[in-house]
């Protein structure tokens, strides 16, 4: 260390030692500025300015050592090889390249120390050969202790020099190029003390050699390149904050037009976040930007979320309230630097709408009662469970008698009223009650867990609804309808439990309605039946198993045919002749009636046509038939096709026909009218139509019910109705249709009052369309 300090206090100008020391630092910041704008471009140019930054780093160390030189006075003449000049400054390049591309990026310590130590080596040849390049007239030495001790103290240095920068702990970083200077002055003042010059003027400089006033030029031109660098390192330096200036706050004026939050960050560290974020959190924008990223979202760390895919967690606001979010992260560059950002989006309005949604779809929003979808579920849950019959509940299903009525004549609003009292009536039931659903329209579900308590819960509703409920200061009369099924013992599952109670319910309407009906399995084959019966019959019609039966009808006086209505037969594969009456209602129901009564129609007026042109033919129409607002086109069709007159045909229709929709049915039968057909009104008195329709349609008949007919003469009653209808019809101008009558004492009764006509199996059963033609054109006559 002596040796080093005299050495560096007399021999040294100490002018040029600073001037190396300024060549060093320049250099160095030259070098490291070229890299790091290397490190911001791609492709060739990157190769281009990182071979720059190894070379001015060569040259650095190159002219930091010959300035070095320089400034070591031997006290006699001096040179120096322009060859060894120029070798030293390649192996430094090369080996300061070297040692550089190994050690950079590498985190292994290793690695990098063993770059340190090549560096070192590099520094140390760069050194010895620039010594051997410095020629003086005189005889050279070396202290061999002094230059091995120089050597072995400075190389761990220069390992440990580049081990620090990749250090994980980055207060370490700083102390490499200190260090690393240290190591170099050592390696040069310690080569330079262990110098031993003695003057010999034998000994001759080489004329090819420079002179030190030569080389100082030159070392000059390097210094100046290095300076040149280093104010291009210096713009590119700031050309590049410049412009991750301009990246951040473009980022943050892009981040504040997002609707979503997003925190900028910088490892954890929150860097910037953007108004909707501030919103978000509650805190205020500057609150947030130097917190921890953890800190308002508890659950995540940074390096837990998946580039580019939603997370749902929790965020933590400024008043400790808990907020659902999702996350994503995205990693953006900010200049050559990465940030991270996250956007966090709150859900819980979403969650709310959600929640709001489901609760929609499985409440009824009328009641407030579970819908047919919830209560389904729990009627699933229930079955699941009911494996035992001390596990069985009861199902019951309910109908509202007479909804509809309220519902037409005072309106929907009274009708929805009217439900939700219904509602909080059953709820009112209590606790055996263990679910009650609106399944749709005037229908509820209950679910009774005590399937024992099943009657007595039914008929408790039974009597709450039949009360009569005041509404808007109307009193409002209803009563319902309730069919009970067991689980497990009447169905197992929900399907076959839901249709028998259907079922028994469906017998509860039968019986008149305000009864409760228990499940019994007879019900089950009656549907069953009805069923088979079902697909029969739709079947029938294009299998041409329905026959037309005609039965006459006679001037009760003379006994005179005048006409027959036709009745339909279905002659059944097995079961025979089936009655309309077994089979019409359902045709109505599956929407069968009108392709068949547009087959009776058309085969009856084919078949009237063969009879005497006086005989008229009578049609029944079903109500469902009058619903439709074609029939009289369809008629008129028929009649066109079949060349039928509308003069012999009567068409029948009953009461239920007239209660539907009025303006629909009084332009079909004013339609008929003006045809030319006539229009009976069937088994009158048996219907609730009052006296006004007759009046106000436009009939030509009225057909007395066979009830009637069947209680004359014995009976006052319905000798005085009969009375009063035939004396009606003539002050109305229509002709009166006596049916169903069987003696010869109805029929004497009958002409006694003055009826037009009877029908009846006093003059014949309904008989095949062949014999009727036989009894139409054999005599002109049925009785005398
Ligand atoms: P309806 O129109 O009142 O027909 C008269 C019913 O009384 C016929 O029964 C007939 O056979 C029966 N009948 C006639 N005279 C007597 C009698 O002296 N004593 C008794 N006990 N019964 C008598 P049917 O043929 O079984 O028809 C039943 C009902 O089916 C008909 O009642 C009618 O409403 C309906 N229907 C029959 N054919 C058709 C049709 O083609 N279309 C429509 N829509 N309904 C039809
Ligand atoms: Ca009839
Ligand atoms: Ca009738």
């Amino acid at each position: 260390m002596q040796a080093i300090y005299t050495c560096l206090k007399e021999t040294h100008d100490h002018y040029l030692l600073l001037l190396a020391g300024a060549v060093c630092m320049i250099g160095v910041y030259a070098s490291f500025a070229i890299a790091k704008h290397a490190g911001r471009l791609e492709g060739r140019a990157k190769t281009l300015w990182l071979a720059i930054a190894i070379s001015a780093a060569g040259c650095t160390a190159w002219s930091t050592h010959m300035i070095g030189l320089l400034a070591f006075n031997p006290g006699m003449p001096s040179g120096f090889d322009p060859a060894l000049m120029v070798l030293s400054l390649i192996l430094t390049i090369v080996g300061i390249g070297l040692a550089l591309s190994y050690a950079i990026g590498s985190r292994n310590r290793m690695h990098r120390f063993g770059a340190g130590l090549l560096l070192g080596t590099t520094i140390t040849v760069l050194h010895y050969l620039g010594q051997s390049a410095y020629m003086v007239t005189g005889v050279v030495s070396w202290n061999i202790e002094l230059v091995a001790l120089s050597i072995l103290a400075s190389l761990p240095l220069f390992g440990l020099a580049m081990v620090l920068p990749g250090e994980r702990r980055r207060a370490l970083r700083p102390f490499a190029a200190p260090l690393l200077v240290v190591a170099i002055a050592l390696l040069h003042f310690g080569g330079m003390a262990a110098l031993q010059i003695e003057f010999d003027p034998r000994i001759e400089i080489p004329v090819a050699n420079l002179s030190p006033e030569l080389v100082a030029p030159v070392l000059a031109l390097v210094s100046a390149a290095l300076v040149a660098l280093a104010f291009m390192g210096l713009r590119f330096a700031l050309n590049a904050r410049a412009q991750i200036i301009r990246d951040q706050v473009r980022l943050k004026q892009l981040a504040d037009l997002a609707v979503e939050g997003l925190a900028i960050c910088e490892d954890q560290i929150i860097d910037s976040v953007n108004d909707s974020l501030a919103q978000i959190t509650g805190f205020s924008k500057d609150e947030l930007s130097g917190r921890l990223l953890q800190s308002i979202l508890p659950n995540l760390t940074i390096d837990a979320i998946a580039e580019k895919e939603e997370q749902d967690t929790v965020l933590l606001s400024s008043g400790g309230d808990i907020v659902p979010v999702r996350v994503l992260r995205k990693t953006v560059q900010v200049g050559s630097r990465d940030r991270i950002v996250i956007a966090v989006r709150d859900q819980s309005e979403r969650l709310q709408t959600e929640a709001k949604i489901r609760a929609l779809a499985f409440s009824d929003p009328l009641t407030g009662l579970s819908n047919r979808a919830s209560f389904g579920e729990v009627l699933a849950v229930k079955c699941s469970r009911a494996t035992t019959a001390d596990k069985a509940f009861a199902l019951l299903l309910l109908d509202l008698d007479r909804f509809k009525a309220v519902n037409d004549t005072l309106g929907h609003s009274m009708g929805d009223k009217l439900l939700k009292r219904v509602a909080a009536r059953i709820i009112a039931c209590g606790e055996p009650i263990e679910a009650i659903a609106r399944l749709g329209g005037d229908e509820f579900g209950v679910i009774v867990t005590n399937a024992d308590l099943a009657d007595d819960i039914a008929n408790k509703i039974i009597d709450l609804l039949s009360r009569p409920f005041l509404i808007d200061g109307s009193i409002v009369d209803i009563a319902t309808s309730v069919g009970i099924a067991i689980a497990p013992e009447d169905g197992a599952d929900p399907e076959t439990i839901s249709r028998h109670a259907d079922l028994a319910l469906y017998a509860a309407k039968g019986h008149g309605g305000s009864v409760a009906c228990r499940f019994e399995r007879e019900m089950s084959n009656r549907a069953n039946a009805r069923r088979a019966l079902e697909l029969d019959l739709r079947r029938a019609l294009t299998r041409e198993e329905f026959e037309v039966f005609y039965q006459p009808q006679v001037d009760p006086k003379s006994g005179r045919f005048q006409g027959a209505e036709a009745l339909v037969r279905w002659r059944h594969p097995t079961r025979g002749l089936v009655s309309p009456a077994d089979f019409i209602p359902l045709a109505e129901e599956i929407g069968l009636i009108a392709p068949l009564g547009e087959w009776v129609l058309r085969t009856a007026c084919l078949e009237a046509k063969t009879w005497p042109s006086h005989i008229t033919v009578a049609v029944n129409l079903s109500a469902v038939q009058m619903r439709d607002s074609g029939l009289a086109r369809t008629v008129a069709g028929i009649l066109a096709e079949t060349d039928f007159p509308a003069s012999r045909l009567e068409l029948e229709i009953t009461e239920s026909a007239l209660l539907q929709d009025e303006a629909v049915t009084y332009n079909i039968l004013h339609a008929l009218r003006s045809m030319g057909i006539r229009i009976s009104m069937d088994d009158f008195g048996t219907g609730y139509s009052s006296l006004s329709y007759l009046s106000r349609f436009p009939f030509s008949k009225i057909k007395i019910d066979q009830s009637f007919v069947r209680q004359v003469p014995g009976d006052n009653d319905a000798v005085a109705i009969v009375q009063a209808i035939t004396s009606l019809a003539a002050r109305l101008r229509m002709t009166v249709t006596v049916e169903g009558v069987e003696t010869d004492e109805q029929r004497a009764f009958i002409v006694a009052e003055g009826c037009d006509q009877i029908q009846g199996y006093l003059i014949s059963r309904p008989v095949e369309g062949e014999t009727i033609r036989a009894m139409f054109h054999t005599t002109a006559k049925a009785v005398a």
